[in-house]
C-alpha cells in the first residue's frame, strides 16, 4: 500500500462512472474551427462568444504591448507599482459599464475570491443561489460568513431566507450568477434587487457569461435590465466574450477602493500580463465601436436552438446563446460527445459535479465566429448521432 493508492482508486471510480475528464489538445487559435487532437473539428465548446480570442485587432494590440511593455508585470501591483495599461483598462471598463470604478484581477475566479471575503466575514450572512458557480461558492466559504442557499432564481425563497435569518447577523450579502453557465438561464435581477433594497443587504452579481453578451453592445446584465446604480458589485470575466483572460469588478468607487486594499488575490498575486491588458483594451474598443458581433452571436444562438428543437432535442431552459442538450446519464453524454467528434464536431459532455447527477448534457457554445454553414453542419452531426443513440427519432 502506498499513501497515494486512494487517489488511483478514486480516479478509477471516476472512469467507471463516466465522470473522468479527458482533455483534448488544441493546436490552433480559438475560432469556429480548431485543430483538436490532430484533426479539424467544428468548435462548439469555447466561451469565445464574439470570436475575439483570435481577432486581428486584438492580436495586434497584444503584440504591440509586448514590444512596449514586455510580458510579465514583475510582482504584485500593490508592491511593485502598476502598469499604465492596467490603469487605463480599469478606467475604460468602468466607462463601458457606466459605473464609477472598476478593478481587474487575474481571472473571474480570482475576482470572486477577492470580493466576497472583503465584503463579509464571520459575523455576516450570505444568501447564495443554489446553482451558483464554484468560484462564488469558494469565495463564500473563504469569507467565513454563514452561507444560506436560496432556491434557484427564486426571489420569494430569497426573501423567506432573509426574513428568517438576517437579524442574527451583522451584515447580509446576496450573490447570484447573472447567466447560469450550464443552463443558460438569466437571474431575475430586478426582483432580487427589490428584495435586497427592502432588507438593506448588498447585492452582487457574477456576470461572467453576460459580459459581452447581454445588454446594449454587451454591457452586461445590469444594462440588460436597466439597473444602473442599483447593483452593488458586478463581477465579470475577460476570458469569455472578451476573448482574453482576467476578471473585473465594477461598481462604486468606495467598493473598488476597498478591494484594492483588501482583495487578497489583488494583494498577493501578480496581475494579468501587459499584452493581456492591451488585448482587453482592444476588445473594449471593438465593443464600443459596433454591436455587430453581439447581434450576430444572438442570431446564431436563436438559429441553432430552433434547429435543435426541430430535430427533437431537449435544449432545457436557456434564454441565451448557451445551448444545453439534455441527455440524462453521464455515460450517454460521453458517448454522444465521442460520436460527435468522429463526425468532426468538438462538443464536450458535462456531468456531475459540474451539473447535478442525472442531468448530464452536451453544452453547445454558439459564437459570432460561426457562419450559418457551420451551424448547419453541426445540426446535421447532432441529427445523425442522436438517431444512432436513440435520443431522437
Ligand atoms: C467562467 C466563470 C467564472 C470564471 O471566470 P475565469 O475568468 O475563467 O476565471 C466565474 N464565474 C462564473 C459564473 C463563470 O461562469
Amino acid at each position: 500500500m502506498s499513501k497515494t493508492d486512494w487517489i488511483a482508486q478514486e480516479l478509477d471510480g471516476l472512469k467507471q462512472a463516466g465522470l473522468y475528464n479527458r482533455i483534448r489538445t488544441i493546436a490552433s487559435p480559438q475560432g469556429a474551427w480548431l485543430t483538436v487532437d490532430g484533426k479539424r473539428a467544428l468548435n462548439f465548446c469555447s466561451n469565445n462568444y464574439l470570436g475575439l480570442a483570435n481577432h486581428p485587432q486584438i492580436v495586434a494590440a497584444a503584440v504591440a504591448a509586448t514590444k512596449t511593455h514586455g510580458v510579465g508585470p514583475g510582482a504584485v501591483r500593490s508592491i511593485a507599482g502598476t502598469m499604465d495599461l492596467h490603469v487605463e483598462l480599469e478606467q475604460r471598463l468602468a466607462r463601458f459599464k457606466g459605473v464609477e470604478a472598476a478593478i481587474t484581477f487575474q481571472s473571474g475566479f480570482a475576482a470572486n475570491l477577492a470580493t466576497i471575503p472583503a465584503l463579509v466575514g464571520k459575523e455576516d450572512v450570505i444568501f447564495s443561489d443554489r446553482l451558483n458557480h464554484a468560484s462564488i461558492i469558494d469565495g463564500c466559504r473563504l469569507s467565513g460568513a454563514k452561507i444560506i442557499a436560496y432556491e434557484h432564481n427564486d426571489p420569494k425563497s430569497l426573501e423567506e431566507q432573509i426574513k428568517a435569518n438576517l437579524s442574527q447577523f451583522r451584515r447580509g450579502l446576496v450573490v447570484t450568477d447573472g447567466v447560469f453557465s450550464m443552463d443558460g438561464d438569466i437571474a431575475p435581477l430586478p426582483a432580487l434587487y427589490e428584495v435586497t433594497k427592502k432588507y438593506d443587504v448588498l447585492l452582487m452579481v457574477d456576470d461572467a457569461h453576460g459580459e459581452g453578451v447581454l445588454g446594449k453592445g454587451g454591457r452586461g446584465i445590469v444594462d440588460h435590465f436597466g439597473l444602473h446604480g442599483k447593483v452593488d458589485v458586478e463581477v465579470g470575466t475577460l476570458s469569455k466574450a472578451f476573448g482574453v483572460v482576467g476578471g473585473v469588478v465594477a461598481g462604486s468607487s468606495v467598493i473598488v477602493e476597498w478591494l484594492r486594499q483588501r482583495g487578497r488575490p489583488f494583494l498577493f498575486s501578480s496581475a494579468m500580463t501587459a499584452p493581456d491588458a492591451a488585448a482587453c483594451l482592444a476588445a473594449v474598443d471593438l465593443l464600443e465601436e459596433s454591436t455587430q458581433l453581439v447581434d450576430k452571436l444572438w442570431e446564431n444562438g436563436r438559429y441553432f436552438k430552433a434547429g435543435m428543437q426541430k430535430l427533437g432535442f431537449n435544449t432545457g431552459a436557456s434564454e441565451t446563446p448557451i445551448t444545453p442538450v439534455m441527455l440524462g446519464e453521464a455515460p450517454l453524454a460521453q458517448q454522444f460527445s465521442r460520436d460527435l467528434f468522429d463526425e468532426g464536431v468538438f462538443a464536450m459532455s458535462i456531468g456531475y459535479p459540474t451539473v447535478p447527477q442525472g442531468k448530464a448534457r452536451i453544452r453547445v457554445m454558439i459564437s459570432a465566429a460561426h457562419e450559418k454553414a457551420d451551424l448547419d453542419q453541426g445540426l446535421a452531426a447532432f441529427a445523425k448521432v442522436g438517431k444512432k443513440l436513440g435520443v431522437v427519432n
